[in-house]
């Protein structure tokens, strides 16, 4: 059987009110389409822990800084409905931006600190337009908790960060990079990768696992990562957006080794960007980006 496709907040609402009154447990799984491995893990591992599962598909206007972006972002409803069908998912949620975004809508909701920096300093108004559509998907769907994924880390820190300061009552829960077996975190903009590019692509992660070795014994973390950075572009990539170690728990900026921390990266492959993110002196010890696609698989 399909998976039901509901369009408007009033149709949800009056399923998700029916689960309730059954006692019911929902998630929901923030998407923007195009689903693949890394999506559908946060679909199995909601399905773990609730009882009903809202996967959303919004391919959010607001959250993208370049119009050519949003032109060129993969719409893909039909075959995500195919892939979402099989894990039981309940409901797949596709609202129109009209319906979202309706005429006059003035509302924005905008993050300081978490938002700055990083992808924020490079994409601005980018975390405005996702704090804006998580609020409203939280409070149209009314979910006991959420799924992101620790690809999109800085967005996992804007997010928990909105929950706490509005007092939403929903559990933020994060999973793993998803990554193909050759260690390229799986995106939907890797689709947009030429054969040579996508051939060249894995060696963001791998310099990433490699830089990340490194800082264990090396504590010389601006030598370290100019370097890094040097190695990247001798991959191939075009430009280094940032190249940044932060605090795991707030990514908040990291001088010395003396927490869990992270190694984010932003780098244009042709046209284009590619994030990733790997732990630095993680008390849990490292999960390596191989292990985990052998995993997911
Ligand atoms: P997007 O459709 O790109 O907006 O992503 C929707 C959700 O999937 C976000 O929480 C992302 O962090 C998560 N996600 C995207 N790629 C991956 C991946 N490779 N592994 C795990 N989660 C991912």
């Amino acid at each position: 059987m399909g998976i039901p496709i509901l369009r408007t907040v009033a149709e949800l609402r009056s399923i998700v009110a029916v689960w309730r009154r059954d006692g019911l447990k929902v998630a929901v799984v923030p998407t923007m389409g195009a689903l693949h491995e890394g999506h559908l893990s946060l679909v199995r591992a909601a399905l773990a822990k609730a009882d009903r599962v809202i996967v959303t598909l919004f391919v959010n206007p607001k959250q993208f800084n370049s119009p050519a972006d949003l032109i060129a972002y993969p719409r893909t409803e039909y075959d995500d409905a195919v892939k979402l069908a099989p894990l039981g998912a309940h409901i797949l949620y596709a609202p129109d931006a009209a319906d979202v975004y309706p005429q006059g809508f003035a509302t924005t909701v905008s993050v300081s600190a978490v938002s700055e920096g990083l992808c924020g300093a490079f994409r601005p108004g980018h975390f405005d337009g996702v704090a804006t559509v998580v609020t409203k998907l939280f409070l149209q769907t009314g979910a006991d908790m959420a799924f992101f994924g620790e690809k999109d880390f800085q967005q996992l820190h804007v997010v928990r960060r909105l929950v706490r300061d509005l007092d939403i009552p929903i559990d933020i829960i994060a999973s793993p990079t998803v990554r193909e077996d050759d260690g390229l975190a799986m995106s939907s903009r890797n689709a947009r990768l030429s054969a040579a590019e996508r051939s060249a692509a894995p060696r963001l992660a791998e310099i990433l696992f490699e830089t990340a070795r490194r800082l264990d014994r090396d504590h010389c973390i601006d030598r370290v990562l100019v370097e890094a950075r040097q190695a990247i572009l001798a991959a191939g990539f075009s430009q280094v957006e940032y190249l940044d170690l932060r605090a795991d728990e707030d990514v908040a900026i990291i001088a010395a080794p003396n927490r869990p921390a992270r190694l984010l990266v932003a780098a244009w492959l042709g046209q284009t960007r590619l994030i990733d993110n790997v732990e630095v002196w993680s008390p849990r010890g490292r999960v390596e980006g191989f292990v985990e696609a052998a995993a997911a698989a």
